[in-house]
This record gives C-alpha cells, structure tokens and sequence, in this order.
C-alpha cells in the first residue's frame, strides 16, 4: 500500500470535513453495477459482491480526505511531535508492560517488541483510536467510494476493494466488523486488505486472524510482514549521527552505501545517544531530512523495511525514534530547524520548475520533494557554490527566483 497511513487518521477530523460539499450519488450508483462485475471476475461470489456493494452510498468524509491529501506534507519534526509525543510513550511503555504477546512474537518472528509497539501506537494508538466511531468506517463503503471517484489510483483502490471482499467471502470476518480508516486501512496495525490476505495470521489460537480485536493477532502479523520486506533479526534501524565540521555535503546522497568504519572514516561521530548502531562492517546510508541545519542519520537497511510498511519518510523515521524512546533512549541531540516556514505545494512546484529550467531534472513536476527532486537541488546548489545538502525551504526558493 502506497499510502501513508499513519497520516490517513489526521486527516479524518471532522472539523476539516464539515465543509465538504455532497457527493456525486448519481456517479456513485452508475459505477458500482462496474465493481460488482469486477469482483465477479476475480472470483469474488457473485451475490456476495451484490448484496454488499449494491446502493452503497458514497462517503463524503472520504473524499475530502482524498482532497486534502495531495496539500499535505508536514514538515519531519511537526509529524515526529505529534507521533512521538510524551504521551505516546508512557501508553507505549504501559503496552510493553502489559501486552504480554510482545515477547512471544519478538522471539517468533525475530522482531524488536520495541519496533511492534511503535507501530501499534503510531497507526491506532495503541488501538485506541479504533473504538473512535468519528474514525472507524465501514471499509466497503469507503473502498467503493474511492474506486468511483476516478482519478490516477482507481485501480489500487480498486484491487483493495475486491480484497476486502474476499476477506468476507472467506469467513474471516463479518461485514459489520470489516472496519477501517477513510483509506481502507485495518486493524490495529491499519493493514490494506491486500496486505491482510498476504500476511494476516492467528497468533492468539482461536483460528481466526483477526486484527480487529486481537492485538496479539495483528501484532504477529506485523512482524510476519516486516521479515517479508527485508527486516533483519538483531539489528537495528540505524541511528542519528554527528558530521564533522567542512563535511563534504555531496556524501549525505541518501543512497549511497559505505560500511560504519567507512563514515567514521569520514569523520562522523557515530554515538551522539551513547548507543552502537552496529558493527564496523555493518553498512548505512546518510540521510539529512531536514538538511543541513538539522539531525543526520545513519540508516541500516532495518530502516528500509519500515519503508516498505509505509512509504513516508516521515513515517518509518517516527516508528523507529518512537521505538528507541519505548526502550529508554533519550531524544534527538541535534534541534530541528523548526523556525523554517512550510512550503506550499505551489512553491515545491516552483522549485522544481526552476531546478528542470537550470538543467537538474527533478523526474516530473508534482510539488512532491523527493529523492529525485532532492538529487536536483544538491546539483543546484554544489554548482551555484552553496552548501548542496537537497533541502527545500524558502531560502532556496528565494535563491532559484533570483537566479542564484
Ligand atoms: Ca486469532
């Protein structure tokens, strides 16, 4: 699933959602006779996907949600503050104490407990947030709406509602209890029910995987599917580190892989929170979220699994602090730049209109930075004799604009 998630309830507050206008009913009842049929296709029981589907009504909470999406984009420190809050690590550290499966699965699965409750908390708060009924939706109904809403994921949308209908056409849960958030997500750990059918499992005994009120269950599950996308037992995720003074920004390219001897060669302290992020032969790439004037990370290849959970930097960089805090490390050493000004999407635009126009290409004009953008802008900048460490913010805007 391409979707942050974790971001997905934040964006469900009914304040925000009371101004949408109604949705389109007529397009709506016109599209569904089209799922059915799809459903049917893939094998879904016939009148199964009849009697769901038929008259379902859009959910207009669900478009707007859709709406506001594409305008989000939180700065890193903004998202970790409000992820990785005091509170959530008393509750976190209250679940280590009490979830008494955590332990069980670590040692089955090979997955850090810390790393599982993390997870737990950032996409349901503990599962908190799943006895909230202004959160919890019927997931037909907000997988149909978003399929009939047109627009370039149709088709995922589409492969998750007819997931969701094998789910039921399967026994594994009943229609009232397939529940999710505005995006379809699921469960304790918000699973896409493409990912349920793939990676869902019965941790608890009672022979259903049900991650809707089995903790242990969805939890094992997790695990189960962090060791599919590459998560290694005994490591680590990486960790913040120091750069030296005169670093040669060029190297903190995000992709590039150097043993930790290799970056302590470089000059980085590697211990700025007193704690190892691996052997001297262990190997991590150097990222600089918020650039220069913020915290740098080392990152093991741990980390990319979290990616693969979800793709938001934001996100996978949230589980990870979320889950040193649970286990008793303190917080970042270096501040944030948090006096910089968000940019709107029609300033990132602008940057990457300007970055094609000097001749860095930023791989399409989206108002998303990401690496492709960001490999443009350290272009930029080490051209224009600036510190090229890819971050966007409004001095780098100002700079494009005056042709810098
Ligand atoms: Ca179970």
């Amino acid at each position: 699933m391409r979707v942050p998630i974790a971001l997905l309830w934040l964006l469900a507050a009914p304040a925000a959602l009371a101004q949408t206008p109604p949705a389109d009913e007529a397009a709506m009842a016109a599209c569904l006779p089209g799922l059915v049929a799809r459903a049917r296709e893939q094998g879904v029981t016939p009148a199964l996907a009849e009697a769901q589907l038929s008259g379902l009504p859009a959910d207009p909470d669900v478009l707007a949600a859709t709406g506001r999406q594409a305008e989000f984009e939180k700065p890193v420190w903004a998202y970790l503050d409000s992820a990785v809050s005091e509170e959530a690590v008393a509750d976190g550290r209250g679940k280590l104490a009490t979830e008494a499966s955590l332990p069980a699965i670590e040692a089955a699965y090979g997955v850090d407990r810390h790393v599982l409750a993390a997870i737990w908390g950032i996409e349901s708060g503990y599962g908190s947030v799943l006895n909230d009924p202004r959160k919890v939706r019927p997931v037909l109904r907000s997988l149909a709406t978003l399929a009939c809403a047109g627009g370039p994921r149709v088709a995922t949308w589409t492969g998750e509602l007819v997931a969701a209908l094998r789910i039921l056409d399967l026994g594994r849960t009943t229609p009232d209890r397939l529940t999710g958030s505005w995006a379809g997500a699921m469960g304790h750990t918000q699973f896409m029910p493409t990912t349920y059918l793939r990676h869902a499992l019965d941790f608890d005994g009672d022979g259903r995987a049900d991650i809707w009120t089995s903790a242990p269950d969805a939890l094992a599950s997790t695990a189960q599917y962090l060791r599919t996308l590459g998560w290694r037992p005994g490591e680590g995720w990486g960790g913040e580190v120091v750069l030296p003074a005169g670093f040669d920004y060029r190297l903190a390219d995000e992709t590039t892989v150097r043993t930790l001897a290799e970056w302590r060669g470089l000059g980085l302290g590697l211990k700025p929170a007193g704690r190892e992020i691996g052997a001297e032969t262990d190997t991590a790439r150097l990222v600089l979220p918020a650039g220069a004037r913020g915290p740098a990370f080392l990152l093991r290849p741990n980390f990319q699994a979290l990616l693969g959970y979800n793709t938001a930097f934001s996100y996978a960089l949230a589980v990870a602090h979320l889950a040193d805090r649970l286990r008793g490390e303190p917080g970042f050493v270096r501040p944030w730049p948090r006096g910089d000004r968000p940019l709107g999407s029609d300033e990132r635009r602008e940057i990457q209109t300007a970055l094609e126009a000097k001749g860095h290409p930023v791989g399409g004009i989206d108002g998303r930075i990401g690496p492709r953008s960001r490999a443009a802008i350290r272009a930029w900048q080490a051209a224009a004799g600036l510190v090229p460490d890819g971050y966007a913010d409004s001095t780098l805007l100002e700079r494009l604009r005056a042709g810098n």
